[in-house]
């Protein structure tokens, strides 16, 4: 963080959406960066100092379902082979978790992996939470119904917890399709980030590895991540907005 602080001008993902929704930069500091985690892991709470101290405002994606329980993240069940459960239809990856890593998402284990309510609650002046889906499936392997749950439902969970609005979104494992665009719509987000490393991806991103408190990086290459923006990225395009959060025009 201090490494960062030294470079960028922090600033919330909040003011970054309104000036991309009022086409408005003027109150965009030059050099400007959103930080942005995902998931919502323990060990984010380790951060709350140095956010404090150097006013990181972050926002932080939660899985609804899983912060303020023992529930654990599929990806660290112990099954080994992620890239074929991104693969699968969703009723197809539940049933290989549940039958070969004794995972199923409702399960209460011992210990937790994700932030429990008082952290959050104490870092909720400090920190922008929104939502990461429930559990954080594949979405675009999921049918309609259970897509729009996890839209709806992790929106609203965390809108009783937090007391305040939730309209951001970043896509679990950064898969998506139009539908989950339009579920977003739907139920009153104004932005979604993309996670991940697509070819065709437009914007710059700086990633940071286990060295400030955050969760060990897992095997399969679930990033903690932090988003960067400056104002070569933005202000010399005609209209499209060349960052890593993508506001749908109409939202
Ligand atoms: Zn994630």
């Amino acid at each position: 963080m201090q490494y960062l602080a030294k470079r960028y001008n922090f600033i919330s993902l909040n003011r970054l959406v309104t000036a991309i929704e009022k086409k408005d930069w003027s109150k965009i500091p030059s050099k400007a960066l959103v930080v942005t985690i995902d998931d919502g892991h323990m060990g984010n709470f380790r951060l709350l100092e140095s956010i404090k101290k150097y006013q990181v405002h972050p926002t932080i994606y939660l899985c609804s379902h899983i912060i303020g329980t023992n529930r654990h993240f599929w990806w660290k069940s112990g099954y080994q082979n992620i890239k074929e459960m991104k693969s699968l239809p969703h009723r197809d990856m539940l049933q290989k978790l549940r039958t070969q890593a004794d995972y199923w998402p409702e399960k209460e284990y011992d210990s937790r992996q994700a932030l429990n309510i008082s952290e959050i609650n104490a870092m909720q002046s400090f920190v922008d939470f929104q939502s990461h889906s429930k559990f954080h499936p594949v979405l675009i392997n999921c049918p309609d119904n259970v897509s729009l749950d996890e839209i709806k439902g992790s929106k609203s969970k965390l809108e009783k917890i937090l007391n305040q609005s939730v309209t951001h979104f970043s896509y679990p494992n950064g898969d998506y399709s139009q539908r989950e665009i339009d579920f977003l719509k739907k139920c009153g987000y104004k932005s979604y980030l993309e996670i991940g490393t697509k070819a065709d991806a437009t914007f710059s991103r700086i990633e940071i590895e286990n060295k400030i408190g955050l969760e060990p990086r897992a095997k399969n290459g679930e990033k903690n991540i932090i988003s960067k923006t400056s104002d070569d990225y933005f202000k010399d395009l005609d209209g499209n907005v060349k960052f890593d959060i993508k506001v749908n025009p109409s939202f």
